[in-house]
């Protein structure tokens, strides 16, 4: 699940080793990979990479010409840079970027059945106003926006969980960060957006800074080229439910959803409280 950290630690490594690198030729085998078609992907053939960089959890591969490949990873996505070029059986590889020299490749690829990753062609001044990117809120990182209280108070009753997720009200956390920052916070993923004190709000901003530069530079210290699959990202809550919390050595809870788990410590969070499992209610019925 690449989120912000994730992305920005792969975007930094493409940057440093793609910059000014030409262009051979590009292809698409993902055949739903590729959303636009003007201008085609062979538009970029032939020119230089003019630098490769985070937007939310978007990656922007920015070609001289003023070209830009828009692409969104989503859950199983990954933009690896390869020093030998794929085989064309490999059935992860959505879309490849040939490097001309030396027959390196810069791939997106994506793990499990399902075709969700995508890439756009676009203009570079287009980028902002693409329909993914306009949407999105303000950055979470490196500087939370101004008014995060405000914008928080305005999603209503909506659960903190949920509202830090939701990338338009602010880009880049996700399932597996949130747990870490409202745990940090020690705030409860079921309370409310509206009604947070101001050493709540506080305490939040503290916590998405600390939390996604601490990622960052957990990244920084252990991720070399080429990118692998699995990154070792840096969790102590997420998916840590049954294991002491590393705070106050309480056991940590979690609550299953369909797809996710959301984890938690039920003595510096929850008040005490040890939140419905969903599943297993759902089983108990
Ligand atoms: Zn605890």
């Amino acid at each position: 699940m690449p989120e912000l950290p994730e992305v920005e630690i792969t975007a930094r490594r493409l940057d440093a080793a793609l910059r000014g690198a030409e262009i051979e030729s590009a292809l698409a085998p993902g055949i739903n990979a590729l959303k636009t078609f003007d201008p085609p992907l062979q538009a970029i053939e032939g020119r230089a990479i003019a630098g490769v960089r985070r937007r939310g959890k978007h990656l922007v591969v920015d070609v001289a010409g003023d070209l830009s490949l828009l692409v969104h990873l989503m859950s199983a996505g990954r933009l690896q840079l390869f020093d030998k070029r794929a085989t064309l059986r490999d059935r992860t590889s959505r879309l490849l970027v040939r490097i001309a020299g030396g027959g390196r490749e810069l791939r997106l690829r994506e793990f499990g059945t399902k075709q969700r990753a995508w890439v756009k062609v676009l203009r570079t001044e287009d980028i902002e106003a693409d329909e993914a990117i306009a949407a999105l809120g303000p950055e979470a990182w490196p500087e939370p926006p101004g008014d995060l209280a405000e914008l928080l108070a305005a999603q209503g009753a909506r659960p903190l969980n949920a509202v830090l997720r939701d990338q338009h009200v602010i880009a880049g956390i996700g399932r597996s960060w949130v747990d870490e920052i409202l745990w940090s916070a020690m705030l409860s993923p079921f309370k409310r957006a509206d009604d947070l004190s101001d050493e709540e709000a506080d305490a939040l901003r503290e916590a998405i800074v600390n939390t996604l530069d601490g990622a960052i530079e957990h990244y920084e210290r252990v991720v070399e080229l080429p990118i692998p699959d699995k990154l070792p990202m840096p969790l102590q809550v997420h998916r840590h439910q049954g294991e002491p919390c590393p705070r106050c050595g309480a056991t940590l809870e979690a609550v299953h959803y369909e797809d996710y788990v959301m984890s938690y410590c039920p003595v510096e969070q929850t008040g005490g409280r040890v939140l419905k499992d969903r599943r297993l209610s759902r089983l108990l019925k």
